[in-house]
This record gives C-alpha cells, structure tokens and sequence, in this order.
C-alpha cells in the first residue's frame, strides 16, 4: 500500500505551518517546526522564492492532504464527490476528509494523531456500530458509534489512552466516553470548527483550472 514516508516534521517545515502529525510532541516545545520553521534542506534558511498562484493553490492541496493523510488520486475523488453534492465545495471537502475513521478516531483522542490512527485501525481494534472496520479511509456519517473492539480494551496502550486527556480537546460535533472508549458522531462539523489551517477556497481554484 502507498504510504508517506518523508519524515513528518520535514512536511511542516516544507508546508511552513505547523501540520500537527505527530500527536503530543506538536503542542510541546519539541516540536520542530518551533525551533526550525524555515524550509528543510541546505539553503532552507535563505530560500526566498516568489510563488505563482497556481504554486500557492498547489501547496495548499498538499498541505492538505499532508494533513489529513490521503494520496492524490484518493484526494481527487473527494474533491469531484465534493463538487457533486450540494453547498459550499471547499467546506464540504472539508467536511469528507473530517469524516474519515482515522481523523474519527484521532479527534476523539483515542489516538494521538492521524497517523497513530490508521495503524491501529488496520490492526483491527476499532468497530463502526459494533462491526470491525479495519480501513483507515471509511467515510462515517451522523449518528455512527465508533468503538474500541472489547478484545482490544485490555491492550495496554488502551488503557493509557483511557487516561490519556487530548492536548487538542474534544471537538463539538462528536460525544467521547473515554472510560469505555467509545465515542459518536453527533454531525458534520461546521468550518468554523475546524482548527486546520487550510484555504479551502484555493484547492477548488485549483481543480477549476
Ligand atoms: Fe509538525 Fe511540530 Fe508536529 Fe513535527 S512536532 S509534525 S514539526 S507540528
């Protein structure tokens, strides 16, 4: 399967904005991008370049999918499905990628980041309304129970993360029970309750090339 494998901080660095990739260490005063926000590389320092706007549309579609964790092609059918239904396009894509199991599972604080996430749910410890789902990229709609599976709860790390409080808290449109980690999707979530620093707006100039 397809995967990232440039280093996570080295993305923030690139992108210039904090991505949030690697859970705790982002709020922390370890985080790279703190100590280093210049681009990665020999002349990161002094690289001073003029972008075009079809480079800055371009950036913010990889800062997104860097985000989120999602390939092209995968991006690409998100945005056409965007497109599609009605609203806002940018807000809706937004909206899709937010529905995702593996941001579910991240904005629910039983993983510290997207990445984290996935793993675990290919490993098979996560069920949608009580059914095993082991792929990271499942679209959850309102009303959805995610759960850890009961074979997984004695886990360590799941006891940890029962403790655990998220640094980024619990979003408003999902309701957690952290003792029985479990948690719903109560809706979709408004743009305005998103913290990801995303111009939306310049990925659908980008596709309406
Ligand atoms: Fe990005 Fe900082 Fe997190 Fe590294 S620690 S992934 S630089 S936000």
């Amino acid at each position: 399967m397809a995967k990232y494998t440039e280093a996570s901080c080295r993305l923030c660095r690139r992108e210039g904005t904090k991505l949030y990739l690697k859970g705790d260490r982002c709020y922390s005063e370890k985080c790279a991008f703190a100590r280093k926000g210049y681009p990665p590389g020999l002349h990161g320092r002094s690289r001073r370049q003029k972008v075009s706007e079809y480079g800055l549309q371009l950036r913010e579609k990889q800062k997104t999918r860097r985000i989120y964790g999602v390939l092209e092609k995968q991006f690409r059918r998100y945005f056409k499905e965007a497109d599609r239904r009605k609203g806002v396009t940018g807000e809706t894509l937004l909206q899709i990628l937010e529905s995702r199991l593996d941001n579910i599972v991240f904005r629910m604080g039983l993983a510290r980041s997207r990445a984290e996430a996935r793993q675990l749910i290919r490993h098979g410890h996560f069920a949608v309304n009580n059914r095993k789902v082991d792929i990271p990229s499942y679209l959850t709609k309102p009303g959805d129970e995610i759960s850890v599976r009961e074979g997984s709860k004695s886990r360590s790390f799941f006891k940890e993360i029962a403790e655990w409080g998220t640094a980024q808290g619990i979003a408003a449109w999902l309701e957690v029970d952290r003792e029985k980690l479990s948690g719903k999707v109560l809706r979709l979530p408004l743009r305005e309750e998103l913290d990801v620093p995303i111009s939306e707006h310049l990925i659908v100039e980008l596709y309406s090339r």
